[in-house]
């Protein structure tokens, strides 16, 4: 499909919106076109004359199809982007009978969005209005965002400037899911498994020069999150070199909030769990994403549904009192029946937190490259709702959302909770309120200043990491200036 602009350079909002509708479509560009290309495509047009004109045009399967608006001549782009944004989700709802969800807001953060406002004094009412009425959001999730907005209140009133999180990345995993578009490692690979020593020792400079930084400019430390990949992936030994090295650099009073993902159970056992208990961790991730045997090798896992269970009562036998368990609507050969029954099964096991995302299909993905695309997003959508039906009817409260590209029907991901189990760290750094420093390869940390924020990147893979570690100090380094302008 072609996607060609005449009078405007709205290519990436265009896209994006275009992207809702056909997500796994590849595109080439047309600018000032003087003859359209044959075949699909889709024409955005702004011409100013007297007034503004505003006119979307598609053409699929050899039919073509226009939308068009006049706009008082004004010279902001905004109004004129938004307009269109509105024209294309018209027509293109009208062609293919897919009405997403959350209309043309096609940001990632759109509890931020609500967040922002709410924070600028405009009224629920006001938010809900803009909402619907110029971004096209269903009432449903409308509500959401705005249940899960009031339920961060505290977590960010709570939050000071110089707070921040400590991230550590582990990007190894005992295999690699059909899904997955991490960069993690499939610790199989003898290659991989023979840096893993040279990466923690890396790591272990990493978090001193970083608590070193965070002493400096006397930051708080708010939380610490181990995530990847899978921890766990770790043995027992290497985990405890870890966790001994962020209890000598950092302070672990009671207020910081510790996370380890454990992920996948087939590489979890007690001692690896006492380890992470001893070290002052509360809070694990053991993520089933199915409790269907069929489902989880559709997938590429190597291990049974009843496995989480075990492990998830080791894990409450070890002391864990906060545990999360992750699940994904749609994926490859599942049901709505047997997702429902997944989430029922969860239920009842009673986890303090429960993650519902939805299948995002991304190109770096082995299930993008064996071309699969579900047919319909309807199926995912029930799912989705099921899980919010009788994840609050059961008493969890749904506290921090997100959204990525590719997903089923532009659909979210969902961190539910009880009371007193939300997770602050997943707040923190899905509203982008607080500062990170986050160490290990792909790891991103932010400052957040008022109105700013500002990244440094860690090199993706281990083995860049290790070779180019002096650089990753001197990126470090650079947090510098800006750190210094904290309140
Ligand atoms: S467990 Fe997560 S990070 Fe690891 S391969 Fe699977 S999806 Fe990727």
């Amino acid at each position: 499909m072609t996607l060609c602009f005449t009078g405007n350079t709205f290519k990436y909002e265009m896209e994006n919106i275009v992207r809702l509708f056909f997500p796994l479509q590849k595109f080439q560009y047309a600018y000032e076109p003087d003859t359209l290309p044959e075949g699909d495509l889709v024409w955005i047009q702004r011409q100013a004359e007297a007034d503004t004109q505003l006119t979307v045009t598609v053409r699929r399967n050899g039919e073509t199809h226009t939308r068009s608006s006049t706009l008082p001549d004004i010279q902001e782009d905004g109004p004129c982007e938004m307009e269109l944004g509105r024209l294309l989700y018209d027509l293109l709802f009208e062609l293919t009978g897919i009405r997403p969800q959350w209309g043309i807001l096609t940001g990632v953060r759109p509890v931020k969005w609500v967040q922002q406002r709410l924070a600028a004094g405009r009224t629920e009412e006001e938010i809900r209005r803009e909402l619907s009425e110029t971004l096209y959001l269903s009432e449903s999730k409308l509500d959401l965002a705005l249940q899960i907005a009031r339920a961060q209140q505290e977590i960010l009133a709570d939050d000071q400037p110089r707070d921040y999180s400590l991230y550590l990345s582990i990007p190894y995993c005992p295999s690699r899911c059909s899904y997955c578009s991490f960069v993690s490692h499939a610790i199989t690979q003898k290659k991989a498994l023979e840096l893993v020593p040279k990466y923690l020792r890396m790591l272990v400079k990493e978090l001193s020069f970083t608590a070193e930084i965070a002493r400096n400019h006397g930051l708080r430390l708010r939380s610490v999150y181990i995530g990847g990949g899978t921890p766990t992936t770790l043995t027992a030994k290497q985990l405890k070199q870890l966790t001994d090295a962020i209890k000598l650099y950092f302070p672990l009073d009671d207020g910081v909030e510790y996370t380890i993902e454990a992920g996948r159970p087939d590489t979890i056992d007690l001692e690896k769990l006492q380890v992470i208990r001893d070290a002052g961790a509360r809070r694990i991730s053991i993520n089933p994403q199915t409790f269907s045997d069929s489902v989880l090798q559709a997938i590429g896992r190597k291990h049974a549904a009843e496995d989480v269970v075990d492990r998830y009562l080791e894990a409450r036998q070890v002391g864990f009192d906060s545990i999360n368990m992750d699940f994904i609507a749609g994926l490859p050969t599942d049901t709505y029946e047997s997702f429902c029954s997944s989430i029922d099964r969860a239920v009842s096991l009673q986890p303090e937190n429960i993650t519902v995302h939805t299948l995002s299909i991304k190109r770096s993905s082995n299930l993008f490259a064996e071309g699969h695309e579900p047919e319909d997003y309807r199926p995912t959508q029930q799912m989705v709702d099921y899980a919010y039906r009788t994840l609050t009817a059961a008493g969890y409260i749904p506290y921090y959302l997100y959204r990525q590209k590719n997903t089923i029907g532009n659909l979210e991901n969902v961190g539910y909770a009880l009371p007193g189990h939300f997770g602050r760290y997943n707040v923190y750094i899905m509203e982008e309120v607080q500062t990170i420093l986050a160490a290990g390869a792909g790891a991103v940390s932010k400052v957040v200043l008022p109105g700013e924020i500002h990244r440094v990147y860690n090199y993706k893979y281990p083995y860049e990491y290790i070779s180019q570690f002096d650089d990753i100090l001197a990126r470090k380094e650079s947090l510098h200036p800006f750190l210094e302008r904290l309140p």
